[in-house]
């Protein structure tokens, strides 16, 4: 039976489709389209077709699922080479819905050095590794990481690819579900597979009053991108990661953004996502140089700084260091909230830390409610109190 049928009176051969077609299953013989079996079905063709000469008959969508196999994390690297933290969460994740599904887990890199990942990515669980090697990819572009995705996933047809909730997965996922036709849950903070087979996808949603569970039942692959922090590796036994490496044809890529200067963040107090503790400041901070405590206190706990949107918007910190709604969401070990009300937007990005220390002088301050010990009282005396005694008792601390 036909799906997709083109109309070779209406059709004016503009060759539209053939470009829009993210699966490169479209051809043009003497201008008119003729389409191949690897078509998804994802009708961007005929979306885009002027003429309105292409008709799918997407009914039939569920049925090219059937070849949909595997699957897939995109894996990124520290700069001292290492796997991210939340790459290894996402992998463990991926091998343990794989013992539902029956099916392979492969992590996928792209740029120069992949294979220096094998060892860590044994340790996850990792059946593959693709690497996506090409002198284009070494620094992350939206539009050339984009193109080298989609037309892996076109070719292989995993069903699951999961990114991480960082500034690349973040940017990238959005993109390459829509050049694919599919669906994309954000931010992740649970994963199951449901009695059809489908990937439940559950986040937190109306500020966290409720999980929402969503499926993806009628598109492939099924993608989300997942919350730095909330999966936990169940500690897989390594298994042999066997690596394949592809080439990519990026040549016809039109590149609409250039990176003129690679700035790093000096502040080693930034990494906020991978970070096991959090101390963050607000608006009762009530100037940029007292958060000079918070760095002492963030200091001798090994910790990260953040910050409420206000004591940003006062130019305080960066942007960066922002926790919430608007801001980064993160779920630490511990979570220490100085000087901070406790707006909605605030707590959706830090609510889900395994314990929260608030420190405010308002005992009625919404911080509280959420809160696993609340202290009311004066920052400037509490913090450098605690960051006193914390140093006085690092040793007796490290030895237990
Ligand atoms: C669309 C939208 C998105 C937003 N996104 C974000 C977001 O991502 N992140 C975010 O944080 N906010 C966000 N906001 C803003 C949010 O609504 C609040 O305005 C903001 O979180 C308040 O910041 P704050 O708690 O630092 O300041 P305030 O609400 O002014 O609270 C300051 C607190 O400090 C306490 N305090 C003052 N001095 C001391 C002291 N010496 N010792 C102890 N306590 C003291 C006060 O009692 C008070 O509770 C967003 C708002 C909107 C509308």
């Amino acid at each position: 039976m036909k799906r997709i049928d083109i109309d070779s009176e209406l059709c004016s051969r503009c060759g539209l489709c053939e470009k829009s077609c993210p699966v490169g299953a479209i051809t043009l013989h003497d201008g008119l389209p003729a389409v191949e079996a690897s078509c998804t079905l994802c009708g961007a063709c005929a979306d885009l077709c002027p003429e309105g000469a292409i008709a799918v008959d997407r009914s039939q969508a569920e049925t090219t699922q059937a070849g949909h196999k595997g699957i897939w994390v995109f894996v990124e690297r520290e700069e001292h080479d290492e796997l991210t933290s939340v790459s290894a969460e996402i992998l463990c994740e991926a091998r343990r819905l794989s013992r539902r599904t029956g099916d392979d887990v492969t992590a996928v890199f792209c740029g120069a050095g992949g294979a220096e990942l094998r060892g860590s990515l044994e340790c996850c669980g990792a059946d593959n590794l693709f690497l996506l090697e090409n002198a284009q990819l070494e620094v992350y572009n939206t539009e050339l990481y984009t193109e080298a995705l989609v037309n892996l996933i076109a070719r292989h047809r995993p069903q699951i690819v999961l990114f991480g909730g960082t500034s690349t997965g973040r940017d990238l996922a959005p993109r390459v579900a829509a050049r694919l036709r599919t669906g994309l849950t954000a931010d992740c903070t649970a994963l199951d597979i449901d009695a059809e087979g489908n990937l439940v996808q559950i986040r937190p949603t109306y500020g966290g009053e409720i999980l929402a569970h969503i499926i993806c039942p009628h598109r492939r692959p099924q993608m989300a991108t997942i919350r730095p922090g909330v999966m936990k590796g169940t500690g897989e036994a390594p298994r042999k990661t066997r690596i394949q490496v592809f080439d990519s044809d990026l040549i016809s890529v039109r590149v609409r953004t250039r990176i003129l200067e690679e700035i790093k963040e000096l502040s080693r107090f930034s990494r906020l996502s991978e970070a096991d503790v959090i101390v963050s400041g607000g608006k009762g901070m009530g100037s940029a140089e007292n958060f000079k405590f918070l760095e002492e206190l963030a200091d001798v706990l090994g910790g990260a700084v953040g910050a409420s949107r206000s004591a940003v918007d006062e130019g305080w910190m960066t942007h960066h260091h922002q926790v919430g709604q608007t801001g980064k969401t993160v779920s630490p070990k511990l979570y220490i909230a100085c000087g901070i009300s406790g707006a909605l937007q605030h707590l959706m990005g830090m609510q889900d830390s395994k314990r929260i220390i608030a420190i405010n002088r308002d005992a009625g301050a919404p911080i509280f409610k959420v809160a696993d010990l609340g202290i009311v009282g004066d920052l400037f005396e509490i913090v450098p109190k605690i960051t006193g005694l914390l140093r006085e008792n690092k040793g007796v601390l490290s030895s237990r």
